[in-house]
C-alpha cells in the first residue's frame, strides 16, 4: 500500500525529542500562554520575517481573528467585500462570512490555480476592503503583483498560508508579503503539530496587539476586557511540539521538492495535467495535484494499484448548502477544477521505490 501521507512514520523520526518536550511542559506546571507559546511565536516570526506572530487554536482562527481585529481597529466594516479565491479550502470562506463580511469569490488562474489579478480587477468595487489570497496546494500566489494592486485600490491583504508554510517568491516568504498572514498547524499540514494549532504572523504591532487580546478573551490584563473576545489559544504542549518541527521544517519541504521533481520528470501520460510551478522556491508541495477528465476511473485505477489518493476539495465552497445564497454562481474553470482534479502521495517519507510505483501506475492509466 502506497499511503497518501504516514502521519505516524512523520512523528515517530522526532518520538524522542517530542517526549522530551512533553515531559518538560508537564514538569513546568504552567499549561496555557507562558514560555512554549513566547518561544514558539518569536521563532515562528523569524523563521517567516516578520516582526510579531500570535499563536492560536487552529488557522480558521487565525482567519478569523485577523478580520476581526480589523474591524476593531476600524479598518474594515461589515458588509464590505472580501476578493478570495474561489477554488479555495472552506475556511477562507467561514472567516469571511463569520465577520458579516461579503465573499467575492474570484475565478484562479489556469496554471497555478491561484486567485488571479486580472479577474480580482473584473470584480472591485467601491465596497472591496481586502483581499485574501490562497497560497493552494503549497503554491504561493503572485504577491508581488497582488501587492501592488492592494496598494492601488486601498485593500488589506491577508495570505491564507495554511498550505505554504516556507514557500517564497523574491526571498520573501509566504505571510511576510501581506499586512498579515494566517497559519494551520492541523497534523496534517506541512508543519503540523499533534492537535490543532494556529499563528498569524504580521509586522503591524496594532494588529498584533489586537489579536493577542482578542484570543484571550479581548483581554490584555488578566479580568480587564477590551473586547467581546474569545477563547483561541495556543496551547503551551502544542507550542512545545510546534518547536521541534519547526527544527526539521525545510528538511521535509527538501524531500518534498524532490518527490514533486520525481513526478514531474517522470509522469508522461498525456491524459493527464501536471502541476505547474515556475520556481523552485515558490512551491512546498503540500499536495501534488493532478487532472484527468477521467478522474473517477483514474482513482479507481490506482486504487487497484494499491495507490491511495484524495481530492482536494470535490465541491467548490459555493456548491456547498452551506452557502446555498452562493450556489446559483457561475463559476466554469472552478467547477471544473473540482470534478477533474485528484492528489497524488505527497510525504516528506515517502520511499524512491513507493514514488517510482505511483508514477508507473499513473502512466499506465488509458
Ligand atoms: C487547513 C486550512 C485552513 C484551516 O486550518 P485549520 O487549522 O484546520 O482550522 C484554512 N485554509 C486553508 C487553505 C487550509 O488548507
Amino acid at each position: 500500500m502506497v499511503n497518501f501521507l504516514d502521519l505516524k512514520k512523520i512523528n515517530e523520526k522526532h518520538k524522542i525529542e517530542l517526549l522530551k518536550a512533553c515531559e518538560r511542559v508537564i514538569d513546568s506546571g504552567w499549561y496555557i500562554l507562558g514560555k512554549e507559546v513566547k518561544e514558539f511565536e518569536n521563532e515562528f516570526a523569524k523563521y517567516c520575517g516578520t516582526k510579531y506572530s500570535i499563536g492560536v487554536a487552529n488557522g480558521l482562527d487565525a482567519l478569523i481573528l485577523t478580520l476581526r481585529a480589523w474591524k476593531e481597529l476600524g479598518y474594515i466594516a461589515p458588509g464590505d467585500h472580501v476578493l478570495v479565491p474561489a477554488n479555495t479550502y472552506i475556511a477562507s470562506i467561514l472567516a469571511i462570512t463569520e465577520n458579516d463580511l461579503i465573499p467575492i469569490l474570484v475565478e484562479p488562474d489556469k496554471k497555478t490555480y491561484n486567485i488571479s489579478v486580472e479577474n480580482c480587477k473584473k470584480n472591485i468595487t467601491s465596497k472591496t476592503k481586502v483581499i485574501l489570497p490562497v497560497h493552494l496546494y503549497g503554491q504561493i500566489s503572485e504577491m508581488d503583483e497582488i501587492v501592488a494592486f492592494a496598494k492601488d485600490n486601498n485593500l488589506l491583504v491577508l495570505e491564507d498560508c495554511a498550505q505554504a508554510h516556507g514557500a517564497s517568491l523574491s526571498g520573501i516568504k509566504a505571510g511576510a508579503w501581506g499586512n498579515a498572514g494566517a497559519f494551520s498547524f492541523y497534523p496534517g499540514k506541512n508543519l503540523g503539530a499533534l492537535g490543532d494549532a494556529g499563528a498569524i504572523v504580521t509586522n503591524d504591532i496594532k494588529l498584533y496587539e489586537v489579536i493577542n487580546a482578542l484570543r484571550n478573551y479581548g483581554s490584555h490584563k488578566k479580568y480587564e476586557n477590551i473586547y467581546t473576545g474569545v477563547n483561541s489559544r495556543l496551547d503551551e504542549i502544542q507550542a512545545a511540539m510546534l518547536k521541534v518541527k519547526l527544527n526539521y521544517l525545510e528538511e521535509d519541504i527538501m524531500a518534498r521538492r524532490k518527490i514533486a521533481l520525481n513526478y514531474l520528470n517522470n509522469i508522461n501520460n498525456i491524459n493527464v495535467i501536471l502541476p505547474f510551478c515556475s520556481q523552485v522556491e515558490k512551491h512546498v508541495w503540500h499536495l501534488f495535484v493532478i487532472r484527468s477528465p477521467k478522474r473517477h476511473k483514474l482513482i479507481e485505477h490506482l486504487d487497484a494499484k494499491g495507490i491511495q489518493t484524495l481530492v482536494h476539495y470535490p465541491i467548490p465552497p459555493h456548491k456547498q448548502r452551506a452557502y446555498s445564497n452562493l450556489n446559483s454562481l457561475e463559476l466554469p474553470f472552478t467547477e471544473r477544477l473540482h470534478d477533474e482534479i485528484l492528489s497524488i502521495p505527497m510525504d516528506p517519507t515517502l520511499s524512491q521505490d513507493h514514488c517510482n510505483r505511483v508514477i508507473d501506475a499513473v502512466n499506465e492509466f488509458k
